[in-house]
């Protein structure tokens, strides 16, 4: 066990400033992934600042849309009636992940934040650019089954892991984030995250210390017709192979409006905007789903044992449009009885 100190911030300023402070120092959430990380020692913080009681938990409108605090838990927000009734994707993809009691202590900025389940990132005896760079990358040529097959470099080929923030690329949600002396700023989701490139070692576009306060939402016009599809290797909790957030607007029986959104296939949440494209003002039939999925997937790039996630992205795009055509699995969404509101 390393030590390390660790801090209950009163308030954002203070957390921010200690933060900033220290280029080890690390905001703590509910712990789900951190704490894990550095019981792997994968990660060394010499400071943790604990981050969950500051008052950035509310749910609340914004206009036509919702404002979602970074600390609310996960099962709060899935849970919450504006959520449920306006954004039930958002629902939908957190309750697909983790378990109960993970979610009910997860925050939803530490679930933005999460790191890859890379086998190799996980185990320090072998060599990852993540992890340690200029070190290579264990699963180019490795074990690569759950990898990436599109956006990935030489340097990294790792997926990234939350289903919460595949749904939030769906919504075109916008991460609100203060850093020192007040400074705020806006990011897009879409920009949130990152392609490995060079630098997999940044998983995304937060500069040190800089606090994410809220997950923003605009209106919704796809709250009718929307449907997260998690593809996993068992239904017990376990992180996806695949998934798709799919949400569309029709016309007579044309396609109107439609937002792809897939996990398990890049290093971020991966927009299929080819797709997406494809889609508007065509007719909302599964042969069309079936085309838009297979354009999308023609600049994929299998590893040597992850070929399979191809077929497997073509027909899950396919079904998850189609699901979405049919008012979406309200089933999924069932109250999550054994979560406790802690917000
Ligand atoms: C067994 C298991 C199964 C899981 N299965 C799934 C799954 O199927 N799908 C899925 O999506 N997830 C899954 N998870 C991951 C889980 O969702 C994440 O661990 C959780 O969401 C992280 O939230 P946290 O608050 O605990 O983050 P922490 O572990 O506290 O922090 C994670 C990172 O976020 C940073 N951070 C925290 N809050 C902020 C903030 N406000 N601003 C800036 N940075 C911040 C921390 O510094 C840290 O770097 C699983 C986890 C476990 C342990
Ligand atoms: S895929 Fe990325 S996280 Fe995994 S071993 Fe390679 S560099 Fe590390």
């Amino acid at each position: 066990m390393r030590p390390f100190k660790y801090v209950n911030a009163s308030d954002p300023a203070s957390a921010i400033g200690i933060v900033a402070a220290d280029p080890t120092a690390k905001y703590l959430g509910g712990g789900t992934n951190l704490v894990d990380l550095m019981k792997e020692d994968v990660m060394h913080p010499a400071v943790l600042v604990d981050v969950t009681r500051l008052k950035h938990s509310k749910i609340q409108k914004m206009g036509e849309g919702l404002s979602i605090g970074a600390t609310a838990s996960n099962s709060s927000t899935a849970n919450n009636e504006l959520v449920r009734e306006n954004f039930p994707l958002l629902t939908m993809a957190i309750l697909a992940g983790a378990s109960a009691q993970i979610r009910n202590m997860a925050t939803n900025g530490g679930n933005l934040n999460q790191r890859t389940r890379c086998t190799y990132f996980y185990d320090v005896s072998m060599p990852c650019n993540k992890r340690e760079p200029g070190t290579g990358c264990g699963a180019l040529h490795g074990v690569n089954k759950n990898h990436a097959i599109l956006g990935w470099s030489e340097k990294c080929v790792a997926t990234y892991p939350s289903d919460m923030a595949i749904a939030l690329a769906a919504l075109d949600a916008v991460v609100q984030v203060e850093g020192i002396n007040n400074t705020k700023r806006s990011i897009p989701i879409a920009e949130y995250h990152r392609l490995p490139g060079e630098h997999p070692e940044i998983d995304n576009n937060l500069k040190h210390g800089e606090f994410i306060t809220s997950i923003d939402l605009p209106a919704n016009k796809f709250a009718d017709k929307s449907f997260y599809l998690k593809i996993r290797e068992r239904s017990s909790y376990a992180f996806a192979l695949l998934s798709v957030a799919a949400a569309l607007v029709t016309e007579g029986d044309k396609i109107k409006d439609v937002r792809i959104a897939l996990g398990g296939v890049a290093h971020k949440p991966w927009r299929a905007t080819i797709a997406e494209r494809w889609l508007i003002g065509k007719a909302a039939t599964e042969a069309n789903f079936k085309a838009a999925a297979a354009a999308e997937l023609k600049n994929a790039k299998p590893l040597e044992h992850n070929k399979y996630k191809i077929a497997l992205a073509t027909k899950a795009i396919a079904r998850a449009l189609e699901s979405a055509m049919n008012g979406g699995n309200y089933g999924a969404m069932e109250a999550d009885s054994t979560t406790t509101n802690k917000n």
